[in-house]
C-alpha cells in the first residue's frame, strides 16, 4: 500500500458517511424547535421532516419548508395547520413517533415541566419500539439523572440518546472535558452564561425553567405561573433574571466523565428578557493545576453576536449526527456531551 492511497481511502470513507442525509424530528415548536427548523433548512445533510407541538403534527418524509411552519404555529398556534401535511391531533408525540417512519432521529426541544416530562416522553419512544437516535438539551441533574436510569432499557431499545447537547449544559460542558486536559487535577468549573432575548414569551419554558432556579421558586411554583404572573414577575426585576448556584447537569456529566467531583462544578449566568443583545459573554472557566504544579485558568468564551438558540440547537443537530454514528455501528444506551465529540452538519 503506497503512503498516498492510505489517505484518499480513508477520506473517501469518512466523506461517504458524513455526507448521508440524514431525517430528524423536531419535538416542541416554541422557541427552540423554530431556531432549530430554521437552523436545518440550509443544510445539505440533515433535513427536517417531522415535528410536533402541543395540539398538532406535521410530517413529510421529502421534507418540510421551515416558513410555512412557522407560519402556521404563529398563526394559528399548531404546526397541525400546515396545508397537506399538517394534522391537528391530541397526543401528537405518540401520532408522530408511530407515522413519522422516515424520521431517523428527534431534537426534543420541549418544556421540562414537569421535572419529569421529558422522561416520560422517552419512555413513550421505549414502548412503541423506535429506533433511533434522540437528543435533548435538558438542564436540571434531577432531570439528567432520570434519562441515566432509562439506560439500560433504552440499550434494549435501540436508542442511542444523547443527554445534555444544548448550550449548557452541551457546548459549555463539552468545552471544559477539553480544555480539562492541560491538568492532572481540577480545581474548578465555572460556567458563567448571558442571554439575551427580545420577550419572554418567544420561549416561554426557558423562562419558567430558569425561574425555577430562584430563590423561593421551583420547578411546581413556576410551572403553576399564568403568563400574567411571569409578566408581572420580570416587571419587578426590569425583565432581568440573575441566577447563581443553579441545579445544572453540567456537574452530573463532568463527574460521569471523570473530570471532577460534582461540587467543584458551577452554573449561573444573567437572562435578560427585553434585549436581544447578551448582558455578559457566555463563558466557561477551567481551572486547575498542571503536571508542573503550576495552577492556571483556561476561559473559553462564546462571541456575544451568537444567540441562545444557535448555542442550542447547533450543538444539539451535532451530537445528534454523533449519535447516528454511534447508532450505526449498533451502540446504545446514554451518552451526555461530555463524554461524545459533536460532529458537524452541514
Ligand atoms: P417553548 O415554551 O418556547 O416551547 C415549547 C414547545 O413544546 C411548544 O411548541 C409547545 O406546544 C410544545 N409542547 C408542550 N407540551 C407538549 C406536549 N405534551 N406534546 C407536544 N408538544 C408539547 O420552549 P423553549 O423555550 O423553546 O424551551 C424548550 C426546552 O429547551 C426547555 O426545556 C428549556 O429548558 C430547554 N433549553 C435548554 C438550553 C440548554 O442550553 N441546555 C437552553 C435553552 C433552553
Amino acid at each position: 500500500m503506497s503512503v498516498a492511497t492510505v489517505p484518499s481511502a480513508v477520506s473517501s470513507v469518512m466523506s461517504s458517511k458524513s455526507n448521508e442525509l440524514i431525517r430528524v424530528g423536531v419535538l416542541g415548536f416554541g422557541g427552540l424547535g423554530q431556531a432549530a427548523a430554521r437552523v436545518l433548512a440550509p443544510k445539505q445533510h440533515m433535513r427536517l421532516v417531522a415535528a410536533a407541538d402541543r395540539d398538532g403534527v406535521v410530517y413529510d418524509a421529502d421534507g418540510l419548508d421551515a416558513d410555512q411552519c412557522i407560519t402556521a404555529y404563529r398563526t394559528g398556534g399548531s404546526v397541525g395547520d400546515v396545508e397537506t401535511f399538517g394534522e391537528r391531533v391530541e397526543s401528537s408525540i405518540d401520532r408522530l413517533i408511530k407515522t413519522a417512519t422516515a424520521a431517523e432521529g428527534y431534537f426534543l426541544a420541549l418544556p421540562n415541566l414537569p421535572n419529569t416530562f421529558m422522561a416520560s416522553v422517552v419512555e413513550q419512544f421505549i414502548e412503541a419500539g423506535w429506533q433511533g437516535v434522540l437528543v435533548d438539551a435538558l438542564k436540571r441533574t434531577s432531570a439528567m439523572e432520570q434519562m441515566l436510569a432509562l439506560q439500560d432499557r433504552l440499550e434494549g431499545a435501540g436508542i442511542t440518546y444523547m443527554t445534555g447537547c444544548g448550550a449548557t449544559p452541551g457546548l459549555l460542558t463539552a468545552a471544559a472535558a477539553i480544555a480539562a486536559q492541560s491538568y492532572a487535577q481540577i480545581h474548578s468549573v465555572k460556567i458563567t452564561f448571558g442571554v439575551g432575548i427580545a420577550n419572554w414569551e418567544a420561549y416561554r419554558a426557558t423562562i419558567r425553567e430558569d425561574i425555577a432556579h430562584m430563590p423561593g421558586y421551583g420547578v411546581e411554583t413556576a410551572r403553576a405561573m399564568t403568563d400574567e404572573e411571569v409578566a408581572a414577575l420580570l416587571d419587578t426585576t426590569n425583565g432581568i433574571l440573575a441566577l447563581e448556584n443553579m441545579e445544572h447537569a453540567d456537574d452530573l456529566m463532568l463527574e460521569l466523565a471523570g473530570i471532577c467531583d460534582r461540587h467543584q462544578v458551577t452554573v449561573g449566568g444573567v437572562v435578560d428578557t427585553r434585549n436581544p443583545q447578551q448582558p455578559l459573554s457566555t463563558n466557561v472557566q477551567v481551572t486547575g493545576r498542571t503536571f508542573e504544579g503550576k495552577i492556571s485558568t483556561h476561559t473559553f468564551t462564546l462571541g456575544d453576536e451568537t444567540s441562545m438558540a444557535a448555542n442550542v440547537c447547533g450543538p444539539a443537530f451535532g451530537y445528534l449526527k454523533a449519535g447516528r454514528s454511534l447508532h450505526q455501528r449498533g451502540i446504545y444506551g446514554v451518552f451526555t456531551a461530555a463524554e461524545v465529540m459533536p460532529q458537524f452538519v452541514r
